[in-house]
């Protein structure tokens, strides 16, 4: 049985006979390389979604509490100017949720925290205020 040709390896400088296109070793470096740019380009196209996500997060939000005070400040009397908005009921990552104006509600900072809090020590842990 005539044995298959044995062409050189393509990659410029190597002088290895292979019956592919590479001879082993360069077939694999090859493999490892398309992967890691196709993770590299993975990479990158989900930073550049993250970014254009917050960007137009913030423009939304900053928008939505312009002039508006904190509203549990504003429960305890305090007028105080909001600093974010926050969703009043946690999205989880739901889009729908996420994007509901009637699920947003303006919030300093301090109330963002101390709500975030007090929702992640969940049932038997709620505090009292
Ligand atoms: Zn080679
Ligand atoms: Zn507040």
């Amino acid at each position: 049985m005539p044995a298959a040709p044995r062409k050189q390896c393509r990659k410029p400088g190597c002088n290895r006979l292979s019956t592919s296109a590479y001879c082993e070793e360069h077939a694999r470096k090859k493999e490892v390389e398309v992967k890691k740019q196709q993770r590299d380009y993975d990479k990158l196209r989900g930073t550049r979604t993250e970014r254009g996500y917050n960007n137009r997060w913030l423009k939304a939000s900053k928008l939505f509490r312009a002039g508006k005070v904190c509203v549990m400040c504003e429960a305890k009397g305090i007028a105080k100017l909001s600093e974010c908005t926050d969703h009043i009921i946690p999205h989880k990552g739901d889009d729908g949720l996420f994007w509901d104006e009637s699920n947003w509600q303006p919030l300093c900072i301090s109330c963002n925290t101390s709500k975030a809090s007090s929702e992640e020590g969940g049932f038997g842990n709620m505090r009292k205020i």
